[in-house]
């Protein structure tokens, strides 16, 4: 019976590590022993005022900002975010969720959090990959945290992302009107948590966050799972 369930669950279950794709011992999820010790945790919810919040100062007010790991290129950081990404592997978004969340809790982070939104792929985007790779990080953090999910109060309108661009400055232009918010008495004076996979220059969380802001009374804080260094 164990080995027909255990069959079952290997199925669903990939048996490699999304860091380093050694195989998994029957104990391990997700993730093998060596790539869980070397995974490079920030630890940043110990501090107030870490590198992730100094990133969007003077940009977009957020109350609080963390990133759970630091993303460096080549790096199980990137493969882990790759195997979400690219392919279809959104049980290490759950698998995320949960770690982080735990220790979120424990430490009494985002306590006064009200709700907890991804932020959203433009519906062309969400046809072509067939998930949004932060939908199930987010819901897992916010089962540990106990905040409720949201996924439709607020959308993307514009898909900006493989578009090229001019510059710096037009692409931060682009973003501003690239996001919408849908359903404002959802969201109206609400500690919103928003959730993304990596923050490499912050331009689309200071996008959004600027366009939920405009909700009277809401507050924002950020937290992503990996940010680059
Ligand atoms: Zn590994």
């Amino acid at each position: 019976m164990v080995n027909i369930l255990n069959n079952i669950i290997s199925v669903f279950i990939p048996s490699v590590c999304a860091g380093c794709k050694q195989k998994l011992s029957v104990n391990d999820q997700i993730l093998c022993v060596t790539c869980r010790h070397e995974l490079p945790i920030t630890n940043f919810h110990l501090e107030k005022e870490n590198s992730v919040k100094r990133l969007f100062s003077g940009r977009a007010s957020i109350t609080n900002a963390n990133s759970f790991v630091l993303f460096h290129k080549k790096g199980i950081v990137q493969q882990i975010i790759h195997q979400l990404k690219y392919k279809g592997q959104q049980q290490v978004g759950t698998f995320f969720g949960n770690w982080y969340g735990t220790i979120l809790r424990e430490d009494g982070v985002f306590k006064d959090v009200d709700v907890i939104i991804p932020v959203p792929l433009h519906k062309k985007r969400l046809k072509q990959r067939g998930y949004n790779q932060v939908t199930t990080f987010s819901r897992a953090l916010g089962e540990k945290l106990d905040i409720v999910f949201d996924e439709t109060s607020f959308k993307r309108t514009k898909n900006t992302s493989r578009q090229v661009f001019r510059s710096r400055g037009d692409r931060w232009q682009r973003l501003q009107n690239a996001f919408a918010v849908i359903d404002e008495k959802n969201l109206k004076g609400k500690h919103i948590l928003l959730v993304d996979d990596v923050i490499t220059t912050g331009a689309t969380l200071e996008a959004c966050a600027n366009i939920l802001l405009k909700i009277p009374g809401t507050t924002i804080s950020i937290v992503t799972l990996a940010v680059t260094e």
